[in-house]
């Protein structure tokens, strides 16, 4: 690693990732208490929680403002009754991901890449999640699973990307993801990994100098997509994370899922995009959201988001405005709406 790099990890950290990730918020009443709210007002629901536990990173909780049952952040956590509607065609597994699970931890949906499920967990539980239902125990390779999902990749050599998904793949120690990235190094015909993530976004302390250093030594090209959906997830501190990666020479994007009550608005779209690209991150995805049974709350109409993409292709220079996409059940990639 060059000194050039050294001098960009931070060396002020109080906390590490790993503390934080293990003093996650998990109880309902402790985030109440923390963000001066009364549970009366907006009540939890006990089989959301049941189903989907509560799991807020306090880094992230920090960001959303007190007494405001309407923060954008909030939403995105908050367990709430509206999880319990049962709505016609929204169900668990939407995309039919179990039809293209060759081998556990791995999905093989497109062309020339696969997706591995990395880890079996998030430091986040976010309530319009597509995959709150989906079977992480049951796709959680060991490691004689793992060589049997390298195999399949080394097996085809039209297989140029590797995607790490998850769960989030930031989510397993700096040990397993530098075992994870040297094993893929391994194979010839992969040019390149993409990193799915939420976690320099709900955790920038994530971005440790083990990562920092396992990132740039690897001799495959990486592109990190974050997971921001709201300006106001973006603290300095995520920023100066998104600030170092860039000058290790990770290509930073942006996918954001589009929220009813969230990010919903142009104005908002708006900001958010300008404020990645202030820290050298590109807008990529707008997602709509998926019918995932319980998430009927977050939903909006393709009639709203296409309005919204006019708007920001008015607004914003065309590579500030992100593809709005869909994933749709039986499809081998993402179908572009606008
Ligand atoms: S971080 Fe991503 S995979 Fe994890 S709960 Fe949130 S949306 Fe789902």
């Amino acid at each position: 690693m060059t000194n050039q790099v050294v001098s960009l990890i931070r060396s002020d950290r109080a906390e590490t990732w790993q503390e934080i990730l293990s003093d996650l918020i998990t109880d309902p009443q402790e985030l109440l208490r923390l963000l001066k709210l009364d549970a009366a007002t907006s009540p939890y629901s006990l089989d959301a929680l049941a189903q989907f536990p509560l799991k807020a990173p306090r880094p992230f909780v920090e960001r959303i403002e007190k007494g405001n049952w309407h923060d954008p952040l909030l939403r995105q956590i908050w367990p709430s009754r509206f999880e319990e509607t049962q709505a016609a065609g929204f169900v668990a597994d939407p995309l039919h991901e179990e039809e293209f699970n060759p081998v556990p931890g791995l999905l093989h949906k497109y062309q020339g890449r696969v997706l591995l499920t990395a880890a079996p967990h998030c430091a986040i539980h976010c309530r319009y999640c597509f995959r709150r239902h989906f079977d992480y125990r049951a796709n959680s390779p060991s490691r004689a699973q793992w060589e049997e999902a390298f195999a399949y990749i080394a097996n085809d050599s039209s297989i140029e990307e590797v995607i790490l998904s998850g769960g989030d793949p930031l989510a397993i120690s700096d040990s397993q993801f530098h075992w994870l990235l040297q094993q893929l190094a391994n194979i010839e015909a992969l040019t390149t990994v993409r990193i799915h993530t939420r976690l320099p976004i709900v955790i920038p302390q994530r971005i440790s100098n083990e990562l920092v250093r396992c990132l740039s030594e690897t001799r495959l090209r990486l592109v990190m997509v974050v997971h921001c959906n709201h300006r106001q997830e973006l603290d300095s501190a995520v920023t100066n994370g998104f600030g170092i990666l860039g000058d290790i020479g990770v290509t930073m994007l942006n996918q954001a899922v589009l929220l009813k009550d969230v990010n919903d608005s142009a104005e908002t779209l708006i900001d958010l995009n300008k404020a990645l690209f202030q820290h050298n991150v590109l807008p990529y995805y707008l997602h709509m959201p998926d019918q995932v049974a319980g998430t009927e709350h977050f939903y909006v109409t393709d009639q709203h988001a296409i309005e919204l993409i006019k708007t920001l292709h008015a607004s914003l220079p065309g590579y500030l405005v992100p593809r709005l996409v869909r994933e749709n059940p039986g499809e081998r990639g993402k179908t572009r709406i606008a």
